[in-house]
């Protein structure tokens, strides 16, 4: 079933491509940015998606718990020694499932020569299954163990900058090196985390107010400038310069109180936050319908 799913979503991607709707890159083996990402296995991760780029942008790897092994190392030296990486991000991400592995429930689940091979090596098997699968207890803790190991392979740390960053599939938001050098654990981290949600919160507000244009429409945003012009030549008819100044920085002074009152996390306030962008009209496009050129009727032999 699932076979016959990812070949008919070809099919649509296919379609998608001969409408125009999607593009394909072709150009250059090489990756728009210098570029790696290692990140964890889990499905709720689509890199892409998350940092809004496209096909041909970035290197990714993945494995389960974004973790070294000889084969990750192959793949990065190649990045680096042919194609000129020279960034590397691992990604890890909240709630990852390296660390809520049940190793009983595991063990009853594998098969027997299995087991065996890896009872061969340690006389607790329990270690030996969480040193086969590598099994974490601490998502941050991991990220960071991962850098280090990067780092310490000179033929790596050279050139190229290895920093780590924590998605949390939940709300979205990617965590930077930055916050993770403040919170060292995810006992540290979720103590902090509304905190940290809320400074997110506040950085987004300012980013959406540099993106108006693209919200509510170049139009808008050309039209909500005259209005304002309109508006300020008659306070400035009406007031004095100073009073007008003193009106507005009033007025932002109130935007922020009220931005630092709101009790975070609370999605609903966030989303009520007095932003200066207008909510878009609902925009529906026309349909265009592609007719393949070999199925259009033939002019003149159709007559
Ligand atoms: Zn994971």
């Amino acid at each position: 079933m699932i076979i016959n799913k990812l070949v008919e979503g070809n099919k649509r991607y296919k379609w998608k491509l001969l409408d125009k709707k999607e593009t394909i890159d072709i150009e250059g083996r090489v990756p728009r940015y210098p570029v790696l990402i290692l990140t964890c296995m889990d499905s709720r991760i689509d890199v892409h998606r998350i940092f809004q780029l496209n096909s041909g942008d970035v290197f990714v790897l993945r494995n389960a718990g974004n973790q070294f092994s000889e084969d990750i190392l192959r793949s990065i030296l190649i990045s680096i020694y042919e194609y000129g990486v020279k960034q590397i991000i691992i990604l890890g991400h909240l709630d990852c499932e390296m660390k809520k592995v049940n190793l009983d429930e595991l063990r009853h689940n594998l098969p027997i020569e299995l087991l065996r091979e890896l009872g061969k090596k340690s006389v607790d098997l329990r270690f030996s299954l969480q040193r086969f699968f590598r099994i974490i207890s601490d998502e941050i803790i991991n990220i960071k163990n991962q850098v280090d190991r990067f780092k310490s392979i000179k033929a790596i740390s050279k050139n190229v900058k290895i920093i780590g960053m924590i998605y949390d599939p939940a709300s979205g938001w990617v965590y930077t090196e930055e916050d993770l050098n403040h919170f060292p654990s995810y006992e540290n981290f979720m103590a902090n985390y509304r905190e940290l949600l809320h400074k997110k919160q506040l950085d987004h507000v300012s980013f959406l107010e540099t993106i108006e244009s693209e919200i509510v429409g170049a139009e808008s945003v050309e039209l909500t400038k005259l209005n304002e012009l309109e508006a300020n030549k008659k306070i400035v008819k009406s007031e004095s310069i100073d009073e007008a100044l003193n009106k507005e920085i009033a007025e932002k002074s109130l935007l922020e109180s009220k931005i630092e009152r709101l009790d975070l996390p609370d999605l609903e306030k966030y989303m009520n936050m007095p932003l200066k962008i207008q909510i878009p009209k609902i925009h529906i496009p026309k349909i265009k319908v592609y007719v393949p050129s070999v199925i259009k009727p033939n002019k003149k032999n159709g007559k």
